[in-house]
């Protein structure tokens, strides 16, 4: 695809929306169309192929179900569409995003249980397996695969099979992992996993989708029906019986998502895969290099998000360091760890390893710039 011109390029080290190509960005401009016109509608069919694919699922065993709007929605429809009646959800909790999925639960009134552990730990996988055995009426076990406000990755494998073992089902937010960190649905023992376009498949803001077991999401017919909008079985079966959304799909975040799975395809999984990994390596090499703590084991990270602690420095300011950083082009992101104040950066997009050694070349002239020490300091650590 040839574009008329290049785009001002920003690095976007921000956990999504992410760095896109010239090209994904270009694919946005097409002759107006009615999203009713079976031109469009079998767009979306191929895409919600294309979707289940990414994580290795059997397009008769799974699906793919769209929605517009942020990655939130999903993790909204997700647990007030596939609660049967007089059934419980576990929320296995480490972090901000399971904790929003609580909070989802508390506004729906959902009988759930918030089963916290600390944000700096996997979670144990013995307490998960009694509190499943103690509680037969749990339906549903909810939990964040890469927790983006820390980096940890968890492990879904096995909390998948536990729930499993106790006939439950299992839904897992992978958001911040989904065609990034290859996912195979089957062998993670994934009901529902979920995404939006704007992060693994670099795209834009506005589509998400759950990908699922079609079986379970026929089931939920019968569940009782908590959102006239945000109803997975209702968008699923519109979708299938008329080819279209029921209301109405971002168009244009269609259309770049489309030319961002050829992208995906072309580069491959594996390739995109190490292309992070190489990114993620370089975020490390640079904030060791200028004596930065992280938060979370080194191999308990998820390989896309870095949360680095601020230094013990009166100069330190993560709104200077901020502004200077993207006034040239480069996007940092604040922490979302209540007790320690940290920064992230992260993996995503559509950038190199090079990049990021041009992002520290300056951001360590913002840290000069602001007279902050180098290494950076901490006291009593
Ligand atoms: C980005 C993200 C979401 C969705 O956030 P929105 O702001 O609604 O797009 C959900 N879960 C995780 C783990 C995420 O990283």
């Amino acid at each position: 695809m040839d574009v008329p011109y290049s785009v001002k390029r920003n690095v976007l080290l921000n956990p999504g929306p992410s760095t896109t190509t010239d090209t994904v960005k270009f694919a946005q401009i097409v002759p107006d169309i009615c999203p009713r016109e079976a031109e469009f509608g079998n767009l979306m069919k191929g895409l919600r192929e294309d979707l289940v694919r990414i994580v290795h699922g059997d397009t008769d065993k799974y699906t793919s179900v769209l929605f517009c709007g942020s990655g939130t929605i999903n993790m909204d429809i997700c647990l007030n569409s596939l609660l049967p009646k007089d059934r419980r959800i576990l929320v296995v909790n480490n972090g901000a995003y399971s904790s929003r999925a609580v909070e989802i639960c508390e506004f729906y009134g959902l009988p759930h249980i918030d089963l916290r552990f600390p944000v700096d730990q996997r979670p144990d996988l013995d307490i998960v397996e009694t509190v499943l055995k103690e509680n037969p009426d749990i339906a549903l076990v909810y939990t964040t695969h890469n927790e983006t406000g820390t980096g940890i990755l968890n492990p879904i494998r096995e909390i998948g099979a536990i729930a499993h073992k106790y006939n439950a089902v299992f839904v897992v937010d992978t958001t911040s992992t989904y065609a990034m960190r290859p996912i195979d649905v089957e062998k993670d023992n994934i009901d529902f996993c979920m995404a939006s376009a704007q992060k693994g498949i670099m795209a834009f803001t506005g589509l998400s989708f759950i990908v699922g077991n079609r079986k379970i999401i026929e089931q939920s017919a019968e569940y009782p029906k908590r959102s006239y909008y945000c109803n997975l079985f209702l968008q699923y079966d519109f979708f299938e019986r008329t080819g279209e959304m029921h209301f109405t799909p971002p168009v244009q975040t269609i259309y770049a998502t489309i030319q961002a799975l050829k992208e995906y395809w072309s580069e491959g999984e594996q390739a995109k895969w190490e292309r992070h990994t190489r990114v993620f390596n370089a975020i490390h090499d640079g904030l060791d290099k200028l004596g930065f703590k992280d938060v979370i084991k080194r191999e308990e990270q998820a390989g896309l998000v870095v949360s680095a602690i601020y230094p013990d420095d009166p100069n330190w300011s993560f709104q200077k360091v901020h502004d200077y950083c993207y006034e040239r082009g480069f996007t940092i992101y604040p922490g979302k760890i209540s007790t320690t104040n940290t920064f992230r950066l992260c993996a995503l997009g559509a950038i190199n390893d090079k990049d990021i050694r041009d992002f520290f070349k300056v951001f360590r002239e913002a840290l000069t710039a602001c007279d902050v020490k180098i290494p950076v300091q901490y006291k009593d650590r």
